[in-house]
């Protein structure tokens, strides 16, 4: 299926890692100019490096923190520059914080509060006039299954991805008429840099990873037995961004092995 992305322009932020990078590269195959952002120089210099040797000038590095104002428009004016406009934003940057109720201070309240919404809001408020240009850009966000599923272990985390699931939805309805379509997906657990974070600081050094990731999904009861790979998490937001989903927008599609519990 020819998605429509050649010659389109593209921005995944957090496009250093996991989903982000795995977006990054499908939007190259299928001829998409992209840029990738991550907050390390060092990381991001990895990431990009293979990148620009297969697709050259297509694959643009700019290291930004999407939480900083200033940053998020120096991304902006260099991926202007660089390829004249935009189609396609994917907010993908950031991470979770496992703590309950109880372990959540203030501070870690509003840190949380800071990542999950301004890393949204900043880069799309950047955007969005070059968006509204393209006539038919596109918004995908990642968000979690914690949106519409708390779990105990990450309360503050799952109470802002349900904030942020309803800013897409306002978000898809204030664009629409400039037909810039707004989009999530909905991640279950996904084997990425924060699931081996995760492993890393296991507290049974002797146990593999194999065995880790296995006992991981057992625990989850995910139906589909196994976490998902980056690959089968950026296939659905470069379906979304795409050109092929332009009668989709104010959407979500939950990518997480069944492990939904909600119709
Ligand atoms: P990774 O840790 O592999 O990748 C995260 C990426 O985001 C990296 O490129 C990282 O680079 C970048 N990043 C983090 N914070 C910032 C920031 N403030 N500004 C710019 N870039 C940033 O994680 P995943 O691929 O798993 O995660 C992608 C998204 O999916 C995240 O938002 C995550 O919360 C979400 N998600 C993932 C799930 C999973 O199971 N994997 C489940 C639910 C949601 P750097 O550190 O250099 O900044």
């Amino acid at each position: 299926m020819d998605l429509g992305l050649a010659g389109k322009r593209a921005v995944v932020t957090g496009g250093s890692s996991g989903i982000g990078l795995s977006a990054v590269r499908m939007l190259l195959e299928d001829g998409a100019k992209v840029a990738l952002c991550g907050r390390s120089e060092q990381r991001l210099e990895a990431a990009a490096a293979p990148l620009i040797s297969e697709f050259g000038s297509a694959a643009l590095p700019v290291v930004c923190d999407v939480r900083d104002d200033q940053a998020v428009a120096g991304m902006r004016d260099q991926v202007i520059d660089a390829f004249g406009g935009l189609d396609i934003l994917v907010n993908n940057a950031g991470q979770g914080r496992i703590s309950t109720f109880a372990d959540t201070d203030d501070a870690a309240w509003r840190d949380e509060f800071d990542l999950k919404f301004f890393s949204v809001i900043r880069p799309t408020r950047a955007f969005l006039p070059d968006l509204r240009n393209a006539g038919g850009g596109s918004i995908v966000v990642v968000n979690s299954l914690l949106a519409r599923q708390p779990e105990p272990h990450m309360v503050c985390t799952a109470a802002l991805r349900a904030g942020v699931q309803n800013l897409v939805k306002s978000m898809s309805l204030e664009f629409a008429e400039d037909a810039v379509r707004v989009n999530a997906i909905l991640l279950g657990l996904v084997d990425s840099g924060q699931w081996q974070r995760r492993y890393e600081s296991r507290a049974d050094k002797e146990q593999s990873r194999q065995a880790w990731m296995a006992a991981l999904a057992a625990d989850k009861k995910i139906p589909l037995g196994r976490l998902g790979e980056p690959d089968e998490a950026a296939a659905a937001v470069v379906f979304l961004a795409s050109p092929a989903a332009s009668f989709i927008t104010g959407a979500s599609i939950e990518v997480s092995g069944g492990a939904s519990r909600f119709a």
